[in-house]
C-alpha cells in the first residue's frame, strides 16, 4: 500500500518520522527535480525540522532551501527589546514573558540581566498565567510582553477579554505581535532573494488559513504549500512544491491537512479583531513594515502597557557584526557571520537568532554548521 502523510494511513506522529516513507518521498523529489530550484520556509519550526532532519543534505543539490523571517523572537527588533526592558525597570512593575525572551540581548542588555539588576521578571508558559499573577499581586502592575504571530494572537487576545470580563485593572500587554503575511510581501517587494517556491507556515495557517497566501502564487508567480513540522510533512511540502515548479503551475496547496483548513480559524480570528487591529511594525532586518503588527483597539487601551507607561528605552544600538537581518531576509546564512560559533553562542548570544530556539543561528549551531 502506497501512504502518503495526511492520508488516512497515517496516524501517528512516529509515522511522520518513519525512515522508509521518507526515503520514498525523497527519490520522488529526485525524480521529478530537474532545475535549480530556491525554496525558503518561512517559519523558525520549519527551520529546526530541517536542521535537525537533515533534510537539506537528503535533497537533490539543485534544491536550495533558505530561511525566512518566522521566528517571532528574532524579528522583535532591539528598540522594542529596549522598550521592554526599561519597563522591567520601573517601579512596582511586574514583567511575565515566555522563557524564549529572557535572553534576548537588547542594546545594553537582557530580561535576564534585569532580573539579576533585581527587576521582577517571570517566565509563563501561557498569557493566562500572566492573569492570574495580576490577580494575585493588585498592588503591583503586570505586564505581559506580546511576542509572537497570528498564532499566539487569540490567547493575548482571550487573556485581555477575560482580565475586561473579571475587572483586572492591573494587568497590560505590550503588544510585539506580528503578522506573516505583509511580511512576506515586504520580502518580496525588496527582491533581494530570488524564490521559486515558499514553504508557508503551518502554526500561523491553522489560524489564518490558506486563503491569505493566494496573493504570493497570483502576484509574484511563487509556489506555496502549508505544510507541517515532522520531517515527513515538510518533506511531502517540498514534494509539492517541486510538483508544481516543474509543471510550471503556481497555486497555494495544504501540505498539512490535519491542522490547516483553507478558512482558517473563525473564532480564534474573531478574538484577534475583537480586542487588536492592524498597525505599522517594526521588524529586526526589514525595518517598518506596514500593517504587519497587532495594536489594541482604542476600547481595549486601558490594557495597552504602550499608553499605560512613559518608557523610555535609550537610543538604540545595533549589534555589531550581528547578521541577524541578513539571515531573517534569507541573504545570508548563520555561517557567514563571523561570530557565528567564536563571540556568538546559546551560551553567550550576541543575537536574536542565535537565542530563539526557533532561530536560524541557534538550529545550525546544535545540528551543524555545514547546512
Ligand atoms: S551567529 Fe550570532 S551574531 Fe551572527 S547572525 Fe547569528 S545571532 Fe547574529
Amino acid at each position: 500500500m502506497t501512504t502518503k502523510p495526511g492520508q488516512k494511513g497515517i496516524r501517528f506522529i512516529d509515522e511522520y518520522r518513519n525512515t522508509e516513507l521518507s526515503r520514498r518521498v525523497i527519490e520522488r523529489i529526485y525524480r521529478r527535480s530537474t532545475r535549480n530550484i530556491h525554496l525558503m520556509e518561512f517559519c523558525g519550526g520549519h527551520t529546526v525540522t530541517i536542521a535537525r532532519n537533515g533534510i537539506r543534505q537528503l535533497l537533490p543539490p539543485a534544491i536550495e532551501m533558505l530561511s525566512g523571517p518566522g521566528c517571532p523572537v528574532c524579528v522583535t527588533a532591539n528598540r522594542d527589546l529596549d522598550r521592554a526592558i526599561a519597563l522591567a525597570h520601573e517601579r512596582g512593575v511586574i514583567i511575565t514573558t515566555f522563557g524564549d525572551m529572557m535572553k534576548v540581548p537588547g542594546s545594553r542588555s537582557s530580561l535576564q540581566e534585569a532580573k539579576a539588576q533585581g527587576a521582577d521578571v517571570r517566565i509563563v508558559y501561557s498569557t493566562l498565567d500572566a492573569l492570574q499573577i495580576a490577580r494575585g499581586n493588585p498592588e503591583k502592575s503586570v505586564v505581559f510582553i506580546g511576542i509572537g504571530f497570528e498564532t499566539t494572537a487569540p490567547t493575548i487576545a482571550a487573556s485581555i477579554l477575560q482580565a475586561q470580563r473579571e475587572g483586572v485593572n492591573n494587568f497590560f500587554v505590550l503588544s510585539f505581535l506580528k503578522l506573516c503575511p505583509p511580511v512576506i510581501k515586504a520580502l518580496l517587494d525588496e527582491g533581494e532573494v530570488k524564490l521559486d517556491g515558499i514553504v508557508c507556515p503551518g502554526h500561523v495557517s491553522t489560524i489564518i488559513g490558506s486563503h491569505p497566501w493566494e496573493f504570493i502564487p497570483r502576484d509574484y508567480a511563487i509556489a506555496c504549500v502549508v505544510s507541517g513540522f515532522e520531517p515527513l510533512d515538510v518533506l511531502q511540502c517540498i514534494e509539492m512544491l517541486v510538483a508544481q515548479i516543474e509543471s510550471g503551475e503556481r497555486r497555494v496547496e495544504i501540505a498539512y491537512r490535519r491542522g490547516v483548513k483553507a478558512e482558517g480559524n473563525q473564532w480564534a480570528l474573531k478574538q484577534i479583531d475583537i480586542v487588536f487591529e492592524p498597525c505599522s511594525a517594526l521588524w529586526r532586518g526589514m525595518g517598518e513594515v506596514p500593517q504587519s503588527g497587532l495594536c489594541l483597539r482604542e476600547a481595549y487601551e486601558r490594557f495597552d502597557a504602550e499608553r499605560a507607561f512613559e518608557i523610555d528605552p535609550g537610543p538604540t544600538i545595533e549589534h555589531k557584526g550581528c547578521l541577524c537581518g541578513e539571515v531573517l531576509r534569507g541573504v545570508k546564512r548563520p555561517t557567514d557571520c563571523r561570530l557565528f560559533r567564536h563571540a556568538c553562542t546559546p551560551e553567550h548570544p550576541v543575537g536574536p537568532c542565535m537565542v530563539s530556539s526557533e532561530g536560524s543561528c541557534a538550529a545550525y549551531y546544535h545540528y551543524g554548521a555545514d547546512l
